[in-house]
Parts: structure tokens; C-alpha cells; sequence
């Protein structure tokens, strides 16, 4: 539970996307002798739907035999999936780039930073070829250009059901629609991802199927607007299991909560068609876990950047969903010094914080982004300003993150375990999500393996994580993932 500032790394190194897909054992073995023209190296940079748009160009390249490789030299050529989120990840995919074409030569790009052509051909001329975003058959028919299609071999191409994964065996993110409908003024994503296109409901619950039969036992559904889902297709009906499904949020969510699996739903928008989840989430068929960007407080704000609600209402909805399912843990991100915020309209913000008493939170200072229609706004705010508010919201959040966390002494939890380390393992529980939540620390519990859940008593918190012990009754029996 803490205060996260916004930081858009999340990235896969040239090293991750390897080193993972031989933990899944996906024939790398006899890859390895592979011609030389066959090896690819990939760096996947940003958020996880930029991770998922990875997974699925490695999947087809592993399909048609390509391998992958960890270093620079190994590669014949190198794909970068870049980030074009705020000005940092720019810098970020365009540093990665150069290392790329210094270290290699040869290199694919394709991204959310791909709509911005110029802007890469202008730093770096040499790249082989630019695409944006979700444009896998393009990538993959350009590395086909530049190395020819490997012999199709049975043994070698052998790749799981679920394709190529970049996460641990356990969890999973799973993309249930591409691209957004709203025009939020600080976000340049719909001109770079396009309006919301969400994927056949059927096939959706066809991949977690597919997960969950390959040992997933956690999906974190995600899109840039996951309650939006089926908006586009107006709900159409589909059908899964022989069953007809509608492409709803509710619907979709019910079926998935059918799979025994922890179902966790992120980037979810305010609606408030929300509220119908909550007792899903009561009767324990998916996570009490909403991830719910409000953004702002004040209603002045919220309306310059294009998002809905306000401070009174949201206020209420919270405390409704409370009590309908008081086990709920609600993270959520806000923007900071936003133009023409004003001292009281950043103090109403507080005064939320305090009344919603938020379980976990991430908050970054406004910064204008290339092309943002908020950038045209009038009364920009002064970056000390924006610094000193950022740290009154820390402030205030961090506190009431602690006692959170504290409230939590005592109870317990199911943990499920994501690694062990020389202290012993470290997990999670239904409230905190894999790499942006905090842990929980079992010192000295090390006969456990990365998916397996246990029960355990919290006894300590400290900002962020919880320490815990396993409980020695009936429950705390081991369970397999
Ligand atoms: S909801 Fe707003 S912030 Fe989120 S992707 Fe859509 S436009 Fe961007």
C-alpha cells in the first residue's frame, strides 16, 4: 500500500523475454542450435498492454520457428516495442533504440511511439521499419523481409496453447478489447491506439480457458477502458461453451468468475454500470479489487479533462460499495497541478483523499504531452508548485495507506506466493497486484513454490508490504496453484 509517483518503466530487457520462455519451457533447447538468421532479439517497453501486443508477435514468431535470443550479438536483428505515453517514455524508447541499432544494426520498431514516424527517423534514420501499435502481422512480415522464414519443423515449432507468455507461469494479463472511445485531454492514447475495439467475448473466455489450463491460476483483465468492453459491437451476442454470451463487462465477468481462478480488474472507468460488479466481487466470483482511475476531485477539473464525476458523488458510490462488499481494496491514480488548478481546487482533492480513504494510490505531476489537447489549456501551473502539491498529496495518502495496511494486522489471508528468496517467500494477497502493489513477506517459509497459495496470519505492515506467518489450522494446508 503506498504512493506511487507515475513511472511508465516497465520494461522487458533484451534478457527478460528469453529467460522466461525457457522457465515455460517452450523447446528453446533445440533452438539454440537454430541457424543464425532464425534469432531475434525483443525489448518490450511500457505498460502491460504494450507487454500483451509482445506476447502476441513472439508467439507467431515462435510458431514459425524463429528463436529468441538474449544478447545483442546473438540476434540477427532486434524488435523494440516502444512506449509513447508521456515524455519520459519517449526518451526511454528512443535511448533504447539507439542502444539497439549500436549494438546490432538491425532493428524492427513498433509501438504506441510508431504513429510518430518523423520523430524516430529524425534521431535515428537507420531503423529497418516503423509500425505503431497492435500491428502484428506488419512486424511479423518485416522480419520475414529481412530474415527469411525458418523451415517448418514440428519438433522445433512447438509453442503451448496460450502462446508465448512474458509473465511468471501464475499470473497472466489478459486484453479483453484495444484502443478507447474517450478523449481524456491529457492523454494522447486513442490518436496512437485508435477508437475501442473489444475482442469477441468467446474468444476471450476461450484464453482464459487456455491460461488457466496451462497453469494460470490469477488473470488481470486489462485494456485502456475495461468497462467500456463491448460498447464498440453494442453488446452483441456471442457464444462460448455452446452458451450465448453477451460482449458485456458483467456477463464476461460472471463466465470468468466460473473458472476458479483470481479475476482482477484493472483501468476500470468510473461508470456507473461499476456498481453492478460489486456484488460479484461480494460473492467472491472475481477480486474485491477495483483499479479506477479517478484522476481529479473537483468537478471544474474533471470537466477540463474530459472525465466524469465529481468529488460528492464519487464520495457516495465508494461508501456504497462498501457496503455491499466492505472487503474491498480500491487503487487508484491522480494528476496533480493540472493547468489552472487552483490552491482550493487542489485542497478539495485532499479533503477527498481523507473521505475516500483509498487502499493504495499512484499520483504524478501533470506534464504536457506532444499532442495533448490539454496542452492548449490556459493558466499552466508552476513546476515548484506542482512539486510542493505533489508532496502535500504524498503526504496526506502515504498516512492514510499506513493505517491501511495497519487495519490489516491480525486477519487473514489467502497469499498467493510469487517467489523465494533468501529470506524466505514473498506473495500476495487478493488486494495487492502483481508489480505495482505491495508483498507480502512469509520470513523463513522457504518449502513453497511461485503459485502455490497458503493462509497466513498478518503480524507486521510497515508503508508498503505486510509480513505475515502461515496459519497452523486446517485451512493453512498448502494449496497447489
Ligand atoms: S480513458 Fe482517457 S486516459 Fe484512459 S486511455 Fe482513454 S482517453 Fe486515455
Amino acid at each position: 500500500m503506498t504512493v506511487k509517483q507515475f513511472n511508465p518503466k516497465q520494461t522487458t530487457t533484451m534478457d527478460g523475454p528469453k529467460q522466461i520462455i525457457q522457465e515455460q519451457s517452450i523447446q528453446v533447447k533445440q533452438l539454440d542450435s537454430a541457424p543464425e538468421t532464425t534469432k531475434i532479439g525483443f525489448v518490450s517497453l511500457g505498460c502491460p498492454k504494450n507487454l500483451v501486443d509482445s506476447e502476441r508477435i513472439l508467439t507467431q514468431l515462435r510458431i514459425e520457428g524463429y528463436d529468441v535470443v538474449s544478447t545483442y550479438k546473438d540476434a540477427a536483428l532486434v524488435i523494440v516495442n516502444t512506449c509513447g505515453f508521456i515524455d519520459s517514455a519517449v526518451q526511454e524508447s528512443l535511448d533504447t533504440i539507439g542502444e539497439a541499432l549500436a549494438e546490432n544494426g538491425k532493428v524492427i520498431v513498433t509501438g504506441c511511439l510508431g504513429i510518430k514516424e518523423d520523430e524516430i527517423r529524425e534521431v535515428h534514420p537507420n531503423v529497418l521499419s516503423i509500425t505503431g501499435p497492435h500491428a502484428y502481422e506488419e512486424v511479423v512480415n518485416q522480419v520475414h523481409e529481412h530474415l527469411p522464414k525458418p523451415e517448418f519443423n514440428p519438433f522445433l515449432n512447438l509453442v503451448p496453447d496460450h502462446g508465448v507468455k512474458l509473465t511468471p507461469k501464475h499470473f497472466a494479463y489478459l486484453k479483453i478489447s484495444e484502443g478507447c472511445n474517450h478523449r481524456c485531454t491529457f492523454c494522447i492514447i486513442p490518436s496512437m491506439r485508435g477508437d475501442l475495439v473489444s475482442r469477441p467475448v468467446g474468444q476471450v473466455l476461450s484464453e482464459a480457458k487456455r491460461l488457466k489450463a496451462a497453469g494460470v491460476n490469477e488473470l488481470l483483465v486489462i485494456s485502456q477502458d475495461t468497462s467500456a468492453y463491448g460498447v464498440d459491437v453494442k453488446y452483441k451476442t456471442d457464444f462460448w461453451d455452446g452458451m450465448p454470451v453477451k460482449t458485456h463487462m458483467q456477463q464476461l465477468c460472471e463466465k470468468l468468475g466460473e473458472m476458479d481462478m483470481w479475476i482482477r480488474l484493472h483501468y476500470v472507468y468510473p461508470y456507473p454500470h461499476v456498481d453492478d460488479l460489486i456484488p460479484l466481487m461480494a460473492e467472491g466470483k472475481i477480486l474485491p479489487y477495483l483499479d479506477i482511475p479517478f484522476q481529479h476531485a473537483n468537478k471544474r477539473i474533471l470537466r477540463l479533462m474530459k472525465r466524469p464525476g465529481s468529488a460528492d458523488r464519487t464520495i457516495e458510490r465508494i461508501r456504497k460499495w462498501r457496503e455491499v462488499c466492505p472487503e474491498l481494496i480500491i487503487r487508484s491514480t491522480f494528476i496533480v497541478g493540472f493547468p489552472g488548478e487552483t490552491e482550493e481546487e487542489f485542497e478539495e482533492l485532499l479533503t477527498f483523499l481523507e473521505e475516500a480513504q483509498l487502499d493504495r494510490v499512484g499520483c504524478f505531476k501533470y506534464s504536457p504531452v506532444d499532442g495533448a489537447k490539454a496542452n492548449d489549456l490556459p493558466d499552466p501551473i508552476d513546476e515548484d508548485i506542482k512539486d510542493i502539491r505533489l508532496q502535500r498529496f504524498m503526504e496526506v495518502q502515504s498516512q492514510i495507506s499506513k493505517q491501511r495496511l495497519q487495519d490489516r494486522i491480525g486477519k487473514e489471508y489467502n497469499i498467493v506466493i510469487d517467489s523465494v528468496d533468501a529470506e524466505g517467500a514473498v506473495g500476495r494477497t487478493f488486494g495487492d497486484a502483481p508489480e505495482i502493489d505491495g508483498v507480502v513477506h512469509l520470513n523463513g517459509v522457504f518449502d513453497v513454490q511461485p503459485g502455490q497459495r497458503l493462509w497466513a496470519e498478518i503480524i507486521h505492515a510497515d508503508e508498503h508490504d505486510l509480513w505475515a506467518v502461515p496459519v497452523e489450522d486446517e485451512e493453512a494446508d498448502i494449496q497447489d496453484a
